[in-house]
Formats: C-alpha cells, structure tokens, sequence
C-alpha cells in the first residue's frame, strides 16, 4: 500500500498518537529538543510541529506470484513521499527509547528528524556516525525485536517503521555520486598495522572503526569475495549484493585492504601475521558456519543439503543461473526444509524461486515461537510456502540411494525449557512419512574446528573464542568478536561487537 495508505487500515486497530488526547499528543510534540536535526534546520516549524497520527506505512513489495519465480529484491524501499509520512510519524522525544534498543547506539530520533527536516545529508551522517552498514542493517535487522520494540510509539499500537527509515536514508545515499556520498574520513595515519581475519559484519564494523581512526587495515578472507554471511547466506531477494558491494566499497575508499581467497590458518596464522608480517594486533571474526546435522538415519542420501551447502551453491556460486554459470545444483519438485529460523525461510523460499513445486517447512515447535522475523515468515507463507508446525524429524527414508521422503513425528507442547520456549513433546504413535525428495536442514551452525589452526588463544567449552566484553582474547594482541565468539547471532550484534574491539585495539595500540 502507497500514499499514506496505513498498514492498519483495515485491522481498524489503534496506532501511532491516535487514541490519545490531543493536548497530550501535542506536549510529546512540544517536547522536540532544541538539539534535534528537525528543530535546529527548521526551528519554527518544529515549534509548531505535530506528529503525524496516521498508522505505520507498508513497505511496497513485488508482488507474491511474480516474485517467487525470480531473485529480484521483495521490498522495494519507501518512495520520498512514503518516507516523509513515516517520519512524520515520531515524536521527536526529549527521551528517544527507541535508541536503548539499538546495539550500536544509533542516533535514531535525530537521523529522522533530519528527514522531517528535509535535511538527507544531515541524515546520513547521524546514521553513519554509529553504523557502517545502515543499508544493509535496514534490510535485514531484527528491527521489531529491537530498537521499534522500544519505540514508545509501540506500547500504544505500532512503532515507527525505523528500519524502512534506516534504508531508505541509506539507499538515497548511496544513490549518490561517489564524490558526492557521505564518507568518514580516516584520521591521520597511526603507523599501525590491523589484520582483520574475516569479512563478515563483525570484521567489516571493525575494520572502518579502526580506519576511521588512523590504523593501517588488511583484511584476510578465504572466500573470493566479502561480507560473510551477508554474501553467501543471506539470498538476494533479500540483500541485493549491489547493495553489500556499495558498503564494502565505502571501506575501501577509507583505506582498509581487502585480500581475497586468503583462508588464514592454513597459509599464515595470527601469530606469523604479528610475529612475522608486521602486524601490531589482530582480530578475528570468522564466523560460525560449520552446519549442525540432526544426527538420523538417511543424512547421507542424495538430495540432503545443508541449509549453508544449499545457500551458498544458489547465492554464491549462481546454480539459480544455469548454464549461464556452469555451477548447477540437483533440487528436486517436492522440498521439506527442517528449521524455523530466517536461514530456514531463506532456504525454502530459495528453493521456490528454483522451481520446486511444493516446499514445506517442519518445525518441532509453533509458528509462534519460531526464531525467524515475523516478515520472513510472512513472505514465504504468502509464496506458497506450508509450515507443519509441531512436527520432529524421525529418520530421512530412500531409495536407491536417493531421498523418498521424511518421517516425521506429531508433538504438542509441554513445559519451558532453558530458552523460555515452551519444549515439544513427542506424541506417541504419531509418526508419519512427508514425500519428498530434497530435504534441507536448517538447524543451527558451530564453530569452525579450524579455528585452533589460526590461533591457540583460549577457547570456551563449546568451542568459540574465549573474550572478555570488549573482545580481548587470552592473548593480549589479538582480540574477536561476532558469530566466533557469541555462536550464531545477528548482523548487528556482530556489527556491535566489532566496533568495541575496535575500541580496545585502538586502546590497546595507543599504549605502545
Ligand atoms: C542464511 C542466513 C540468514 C540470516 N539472516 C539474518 C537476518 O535476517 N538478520 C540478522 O540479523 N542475521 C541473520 N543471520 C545471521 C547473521 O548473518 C550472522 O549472525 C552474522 O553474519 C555473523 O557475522 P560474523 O561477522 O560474525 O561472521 P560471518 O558473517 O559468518 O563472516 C565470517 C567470514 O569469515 C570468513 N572466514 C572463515 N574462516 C576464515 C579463515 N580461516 N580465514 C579467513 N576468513 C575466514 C568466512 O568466509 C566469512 O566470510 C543469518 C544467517 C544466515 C546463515
Ligand atoms: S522512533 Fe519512537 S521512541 Fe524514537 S524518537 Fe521517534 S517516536 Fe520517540
């Protein structure tokens, strides 16, 4: 829906100021702090401003038949009018708590306050005081569980849409010529020397942290091209690599180097990169991308992936473009993806857009207590795919060394178990077999036993790097953060802890 069509507006459901009484929607209002973008480019206005009371705008998206048989982006972004709605809608509060929601701390109330004010370079540079990544950060950040979870226009309806907000900033930016774009400018140089192992999220904030900051920057990555995850996991339709390209070159027009297909611990390890190669300190921020399996009967038939092996080979490696590319991938008509995460959604709507004629997701637990964002759920729904809710794999059965289908038990729910959720529950004699002939799991990722290969830094009992909260590792030079460190998270919680090594090795560097 467009034009200040509401995302409410047929829920008939409350949101934004309405409901409340005008004189206490108008003294938010008159709450705009002198210091907010809005109020210092157009302080007359911001006197007189009322926040819009309309309900949250829509994201515009291709539509649902069209765009499960393509990789084209789903969201399509805010236009200007769009955008200016939305950001109508915040209150400008004196006390912005949509801002204690955001791992990195990013200025959220002044950045659209710029956008009120009309003001997008001063928007910009808010945002990307505190974050490198805003356009992909906006695309794919958990935002509802995060910093709109805080918004205090939530308690009363719907938050502002911040994330929207956040891309679309991001995306007229780098709309831009190069030469007219926002771009932090490193300080002058340090004559120190940072290896950053890793170009996920977490080596990426890192790394423009320190640059911005004087230090000399290498990154190492085995892979051929950066990102991490935001490369070969997350799908196109979600994260156009474009986009990813245009972050990692704002990097590289800070100054940090980037060398490709560069796996560390087997050809150089950290202790050779400062003992050797001159380097002053290092971080490593290789992620967690080695796929758990569910340990049953049949995973090694024909037609099991892994959710990464299966990502990757579409993403990375354009099986979706074959024989454009000569890298094809067996994918079969009848699909069951085992998870409930946004890997799971990502793979079972992958495996629509690759033609398969029935993909259906099984999860032990309920759609309601699925790990996955409400969006993602919501688009592979309306692509056509089914979720069978309450539902444990048994064994993966075959034939001939193929796969034949899925046995699968029945579960209801029992008692939380130590994540809060409610544990699932086998229900005797409820075992029943799904056809399929393509089974993908989805069920979590582990640290790369390689790891003990790059350094002998102490690791934690499950096998991830042993850090202190600022990703000080046991060895004084060399500090981590990101999936390596936490197991499987968030972009921006990765993004958050490469900033504060970043802090502690600059910290760590000045005492030289
Ligand atoms: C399919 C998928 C979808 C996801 N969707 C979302 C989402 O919607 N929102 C969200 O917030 N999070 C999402 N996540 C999680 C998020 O992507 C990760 O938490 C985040 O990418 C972790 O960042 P990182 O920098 O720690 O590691 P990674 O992104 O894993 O990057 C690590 C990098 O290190 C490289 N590397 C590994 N070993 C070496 C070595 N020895 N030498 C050199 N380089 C090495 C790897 O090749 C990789 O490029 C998703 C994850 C997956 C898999
Ligand atoms: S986004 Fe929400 S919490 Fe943040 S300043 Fe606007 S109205 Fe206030």
């Amino acid at each position: 829906m467009q034009g200040g069509v509401s995302e409410n507006e047929n829920k008939n459901v409350s949101t934004g100021a309405a409901g409340k009484s005008e004189a206490a929607a108008s003294s938010e209002a008159a709450a705009v702090p002198e210091a907010t973008p809005a109020a210092a480019a157009a302080p007359a206005a911001a006197e007189r401003r009322r926040p819009s009371r309309e309900g949250r705008h829509a994201m515009p998206e291709q539509n649902p038949v069209r765009r499960a048989r393509n990789f084209n982006e789903v969201n399509l972004g805010y236009t200007p009018q769009l955008a200016r709605a939305e950001a109508d809608r915040c209150l400008q509060c004196k006390n912005p708590t949509c801002e204690s929601g955001c791992p990195v701390g990013v200025h959220i109330r002044d950045f659209i306050g710029a956008i009120i004010a009309d003001d997008m370079p001063a928007s910009i540079e808010r945002l990307k005081e505190r974050n490198a990544l805003p356009a992909v950060c906006g695309r794919v950040c958990p935002q509802e569980s995060q910093c709109e979870a805080q918004c205090i226009l939530a308690k009363r309806g719907e938050s502002v849409a911040i994330g929207r907000l956040e891309r679309y900033v991001a995306d007229w930016d780098n709309a831009r010529a190069v030469e007219e774009r926002y771009a932090t400018e490193p300080a002058a140089s340090t004559g120190h020397k940072v290896a950053v192992i890793g170009s996920g999220p977490a080596s990426l904030a890192c790394a423009g942290e320190l640059a911005t900051r004087g230090h000399a920057v290498e990154v190492f990555e085995s892979l051929h091209t950066g990102g991490g995850v935001l490369a070969y996991g997350i799908p196109e339709f979600r994260l156009p690599k474009a986009i990813l390209g245009e972050e990692i070159g704002a990097l590289e027009r800070l100054g940090v180097s980037f060398h490709y297909n560069e796996p560390v611990g087997k050809i150089t390890n950290a202790r050779e990169l400062l003992e050797e190669d001159g380097f002053d300190a290092v971080f490593i921020g290789i992620g967690a991308g080695l796929p758990l399996f569910l340990e049953i009967g049949g995973e090694n038939l024909n037609g099991v992936y892994s959710s990464n092996e299966f990502l990757t080979r579409v993403n990375f490696m354009h099986a979706s473009d074959f024989p454009t590319y000569d890298t094809p991938i067996w994918w079969g008509h009848s699909v069951v993806v085992v998870g409930g995460g946004n890997v799971a959604m990502d793979a079972a709507r992958t495996a629509v857009r690759m033609g398969a004629g029935q993909v259906t997701i099984v999860y032990r637990r309920t759609e309601a207590e699925m790990p996955a964002r409400n969006e993602e759920i919501h688009h592979a729904k309306e692509e056509g795919v089914q979720i069978h809710e309450l539902c444990g794999p048994l064994a993966i059965e075959g034939n001939t060394g193929w796969v034949t289908g899925l046995r699968v038990q029945h579960m209801e729910l029992g008692e939380p178990d130590a994540s809060g959720r409610r544990r699932p529950v086998p229900i005797v004699g409820s075992e029943e077999t799904i056809p399929c002939d393509t089974v993908i799991i989805a069920v979590g990722t582990k640290a790369h036993k390689q790891l003990v290969e790059i350094t002998d830094a102490k690791l934690t009992e499950r096998g991830y790097l042993a850090t202190d909260e600022d990703g000080r590792t046991s060895d004084p030079r060399i500090f981590a953060g990101g999936d390596i460190v936490t197991g499987a998270a968030t972009v921006i919680l990765a993004m958050g802890a490469g900033k504060k090594a970043a802090n502690a090795i600059d910290e760590y560097l000045k005492q030289d």
